[in-house]
């Protein structure tokens, strides 16, 4: 991975960091299962936030079973040449191997009964190739339908495993081209979440995690994430009491008045375990209190459509 000189906003350091961090940790999902576990007891979503420990735990199984499908050399080299992210979430031609890590995700759900779910998972088994597609062109597009909503979770989960791990085969060089702050440089997508990670040449930084591929990449903190300014930026929290609480005190909204879209900042000073995509759903109560001042989220969740929960 190549060392950009990168300044942190917040301060005056400067410090070699990686400029896009792929998402080669071999237990992520396992890691965001845990969590989901962790964060389930005593919520009030907590039958929500247990069947997406037994989602993860699905893409866990999947990730480990598959290797990444070699790209084609033309699709780099066209991505080189025009700044474009190499796996465009529009773009890339899907194999069929992400069906197979459906199934895996849909057969750890089925494993732990979630009897109210088997409609769903019968539906969504029905469903042909092409019917299947549509679906995951619909999630990837933001345009899921209501009659969706009970497939997005599995079909998003589904999709993370087969770009994340097509995203992890790619080389530093091949993603370091594309220089819109704003999206996943691998595949194009929005932001779930961003969050100021701890730990060796990364600490204190502040990350955008991909929604789709969980490829990391790096923005300045104080900075909206979706226009860019850096004025009119201002944090809004649920915690009444930061000592109480360290979960709520890790997350924040980062909202911004010259685009009127928010997107949540994790602190993982606050609170090392805090996962992105985990967390995001298990703090919904936050995203009303800014949806009534007035702001759009700015990036999905694609274990989340309005209605499943
Ligand atoms: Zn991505
Ligand atoms: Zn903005």
């Amino acid at each position: 991975m190549a060392t950009p000189i990168v300044t942190d906003g917040s301060t005056d350091r400067v410090r070699e960091a990686p400029r896009v961090v792929l998402p080669d940790n071999p237990r992520l999902f396992e890691e965001r299962a845990a969590r989901f576990a962790q964060l389930a007891g005593g919520h009030p979503m907590g039958a929500y936030l247990a069947l997406m420990a037994q989602v993860a735990g699905g893409q866990q199984s999947a990730s480990g079973a598959r290797a990444a499908q070699p790209l084609p050399a033309r699709t780099v080299e066209q991505s080189r040449s025009f700044g474009m992210p190499p796996l465009s979430a529009q773009g890339h031609q899907r194999a069929p191997l992400w069906h197979d890590d459906l199934r895996d995700v849909v057969r750890a759900v089925r494993a732990d009964g979630a009897p109210a779910l088997q409609t769903a998972l019968d539906r969504l088994q029905a469903l042909d190739d092409v019917s299947l597609e549509a679906v995951a062109d619909r999630v990837l597009a933001g345009t899921a339908l209501d009659e969706d909503a009970a497939l997005v979770p599995f079909v998003g989960a589904a999709l993370q495993v087969y770009f994340a791990r097509q995203a992890a085969a790619l080389a530093a060089d091949d993603v370091s081209h594309c220089d819109v702050a704003t999206i996943c440089p691998v595949c194009g997508t929005r932001p779930v979440a961003s969050i100021v990670r701890i730990g060796a040449a990364q600490a204190s930084l502040r990350y955008l995690v991909c929604a789709l591929c969980q490829t990391e990449w790096n923005m300045a903190r104080i900075q909206c994430s979706s226009c860019e300014t850096d004025k009119g930026v201002h944090y809004l929290s649920l915690a009444a009491d930061e000592a109480a609480d360290a979960t709520q005190a890790a997350v924040k909204a980062e909202a911004c008045d010259e685009c009127k879209t928010y997107l949540k900042i994790f602190n993982q000073e606050k609170a090392a375990l805090v996962d992105p995509v985990a967390d995001d759903l298990a703090t919904l109560a936050l995203d009303l209190l800014v949806d009534e001042q007035g702001f759009a989220r700015s990036g999905p969740n694609l274990l989340f459509h309005p209605g499943t929960g």
